[in-house]
């Protein structure tokens, strides 16, 4: 299954495997994140198949898609995971998943975070500096535990990609220089209540060559290298996330031909390889239904109001992001150009610019390749109430979270007097 293949045209409507859109949107009310079951089971197959005999664990980067139902069934697929908050390993426990295939990564892990981890028994922490290191050996001394770290290394390399999305340059904020990696996994080493068993890195996400992955295998495997010389063994290497989508005209590397790619670089070294996508298991497995409110033709410009917004999709007001827009029924009529823009008062809540469609008010926009950074970055800006969610499987649609409420959105206020 590639791209959208979960979302195609059956007589001029939009379906979600076997079913329409169109029902969705009467049953479950927009805007609505739909979900396809099959699309995400394949895409975490086509990983999972691709590394052959390889000793190796996905770890899916839950900040992708949070949902409890997505990590449920990721978990059942024998997935692990990659946390960056004690929210997100309180929802992977909540969802089955197992914290023995569960890495810790993140620049600002709290003292309370790195307990419950290690409460828990996850597998590895990945360490993005010195001082968290040092944070790291004191907490789990207290608990009387040996924590397990990969130190995050920053391979500067230039992945290519937006900059707000980039991470393994010498200028971003993550993980720690190459050339101090072997003086903080010497420290690891010598402190007791840490011990070194993995290296790690992460260079940005939304990557669409292999270019940039190969240049990082080959300098963490370097570095494995001089670490074995100093008598430190790596058990595992973790290679982040970063696969690419399609969004529009982007090719990116099949999900096979990047894990091919990692083994052959890999080839010369038995340590277990670790991998953490998540934009490519669920970014083309969701889009965002959401229906036009008002139509807005002006002297220079069309504009379709439509109940979804920038707090529901942050991605193209944050990073200029590209989402194709398509009808939930085509129908006849005069194709114009529009803005799509949601009912938030701020300019930059666009979610498409200068579309060429034919609109009627009330009509029904799917908002494609949503499924992941779409429902995690949402807000209640405007106090708009979150969409609803939901899980299309075959003929079956099941709501997997509800819309949130108005008085869900005071909940936690008092007026003091
Ligand atoms: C965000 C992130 C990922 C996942 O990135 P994708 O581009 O969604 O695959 C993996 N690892 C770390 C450390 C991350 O911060």
């Amino acid at each position: 299954m590639s791209d959208w293949a979960a979302f195609h045209y059956h007589d001029d409507r939009l379906f979600a495997e076997s079913v329409s859109l169109a029902a969705i949107a009467e049953q479950f009310g927009t805007p609505c994140y739909v979900y396809s079951h099959a699309a995400i089971t394949a895409a975490y197959q086509a990983f999972e198949q691709a590394f052959s005999g390889r000793e190796h664990l996905i770890c899916y980067a839950v900040k992708a898609n949070s949902n409890l139902t997505i990590l449920n069934l990721l978990a059942r697929l024998g997935s692990g995971f990659d946390i960056v908050s004690g929210g997100e390993l309180h929802r992977v426990l909540k969802a089955g998943g197992d914290p023995r295939k569960t890495v810790f990564s993140g620049v600002g892990k709290t003292r309370e975070e790195m307990r419950d981890a290690l409460e828990v028994n996850v597998l590895c922490f990945n360490i993005e500096s010195e001082m968290e290191l040092l944070a790291l050996n004191d907490v789990a001394g207290e608990m009387g535990k040996v924590a397990p770290v990969s130190i995050r290394i920053n391979p500067d390399v230039d992945a290519n990609t937006h900059p707000y999305i980039s991470t393994g340059l010498k200028e971003n904020k993550f993980g720690v220089p190459a050339a101090d990696a072997e003086r903080i996994y010497q420290l690891a080493r010598d402190l007791p209540s840490v011990r070194p068993v993995g290296l790690d890195c992460h260079i940005g996400s939304q990557l669409t060559e292999l270019s940039p992955f190969i240049e990082a295998t080959r300098r963490i495997l370097d570095l494995q290298a001089r670490l074995q010389s100093l008598h430190i063994t790596i058990e595992h290497i973790d290679l982040g996330g970063g696969l690419g989508i399609r969004y529009d005209v982007e090719s990116p590397p099949s999900r096979q031909d990047y894990v091919k790619a990692l083994c052959t670089e890999m080839a010369s070294t038995s340590a277990r390889l670790i991998i953490e996508p998540g934009r490519s298991v669920v970014g083309n497995a969701g889009i965002l239904l959401t229906r036009v409110q008002y139509l807005k033709h002006l002297p220079h410009r069309n504009f379709a109001i439509v109940d979804a917004a920038m707090n529901d999709l942050l991605r193209p007001a944050l990073y200029q992001a590209y989402h194709a827009i398509q009808p939930v029924v085509k129908h006849e009529g005069e194709t114009q150009i529009y803005q799509i823009v949601g009912p938030v008062c701020e300019t930059g809540d666009f979610l498409g610019n200068e579309r060429a469609l034919a609109l009627a008010s009330n009509d029904l926009l799917a908002v494609m390749s949503s499924g992941a950074y779409g429902m995690s970055m949402s807000s209640n800006y405007n106090s708009r109430p979150r969409a609803a969610e939901v899980l299309v499987d075959g003929d079956s649609v099941r709501l997997i979270r509800a819309r949130e409420s108005i008085d869900e959105l005071c909940a936690l206020e008092n007026i003091i007097v």
